[in-house]
């Protein structure tokens, strides 16, 4: 664990400025991420260094279609999410805090940051390019970000981030200079959506898109669910929406699977999912269909 970045006092509570939920933290209790606790008046990141999931991924899984494709990527998960999706298909490590790795299954590892940066380096006489930050949401654990993508750029290493792009903007610009590629989430193009089944909002995360279109590399994934964010007019805004930013953004339309909180709907038909791409190739150059 290590102190915390972005967060101030308030007498005995402390308020996390890393994100747009800002939680005002009572002493002893974590934010909304579960990851970061006021301990005695000072917030502390608890899952610095701790990674549950490492694995050697083709850098499609990301997924990433349009940016060294054909490679593979080390790819690091650790602990918490300041999303709570209903239908949220990491949960097993995305809404758990660092005190639930005695109870998982496997093994959580402690990896110092020159340690993941060498591990990385090994193996690349495998196809690995570099490190991607994925599994939970690698930005509530900022801390070990921040120590990490610096070492890795200088050693010559690819960076990579798949996020949902609830974050706020100084924490974000700040990070951008060492990150060579970002999939984010654009979970839905509704405001009542984010609300509803991720407790979070939408403008946030079009901001991020907005501000790493312009600094890196970005592919988008929306997780189609049946009724939920799968209308021909909310996937036709959301892909104008893309293509103001930049329409050579590639955007995935993932078929989701009933997972979680949310057993229902059934996955999209593929029939739908296919007629959904169509509609969004009006606006943009590259959009692929995934999970079929
Ligand atoms: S990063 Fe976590 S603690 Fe900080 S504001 Fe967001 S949810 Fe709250």
């Amino acid at each position: 664990m290590r102190e915390a970045m972005y967060w101030e006092a308030q007498g005995n509570r402390v308020r996390c400025a890393l994100c747009p939920h800002g939680c005002s933290i009572a002493p002893g209790e974590t934010g909304r991420c579960h990851v970061r606790r006021n301990r005695e008046g000072t917030l502390i990141s608890e899952t610095w260094g701790l990674i549950p999931a490492l694995a050697l991924d083709p850098i499609e899984k990301k997924p990433l279609r349009r940016f060294h494709s054909g490679s593979w990527i080390l790819s690091a998960g650790s602990y918490g999410c300041n999303l709570s999706c209903l239908f949220c298909q990491n949960h097993g490590i995305s809404q758990r805090g660092a005190d639930h790795q005695g109870n998982r299954e496997g093994e959580t590892r402690v990896v110092e940051p020159q340690s993941l940066v060498e591990e990385a380096l090994a193996l690349r006489e495998e196809g690995n390019v570099g490190i991607a930050f994925t599994y939970n949401e690698p930005f509530v654990g900022y801390e070990y970000l921040w120590d990490t993508l610096r070492p890795a750029k200088e050693a010559g290493l690819v960076t990579v981030l798949v996020t949902n792009g609830f974050v706020n903007p100084a924490p974000l610009e700040r990070l951008l200079p060492y990150v060579d590629a970002m999939n984010i989430d654009v979970k839905a193009f509704t405001d009542g959506f984010y609300r509803d089944l991720c407790g979070a909002s939408l403008d946030p995360v079009l901001e991020t898109v907005r501000r790493a279109a312009a600094r890196c590399h970005v592919e988008l994934t929306t997780l189609v669910i049946p009724g939920e964010n799968s209308g021909t007019d909310e996937i036709g805004a959301l892909a104008r929406w893309i293509a103001s930013v930049d329409p050579s953004i590639p955007l995935h339309l993932n078929r989701h699977h009933p997972d979680y909180l949310m057993p229902t709907p059934p996955p999209v038909e593929r029939e739908s999912l296919y007629r959904l791409a169509e509609t969004a190739r009006m606006s943009l150059s590259h959009v692929y269909v995934g999970n079929v």
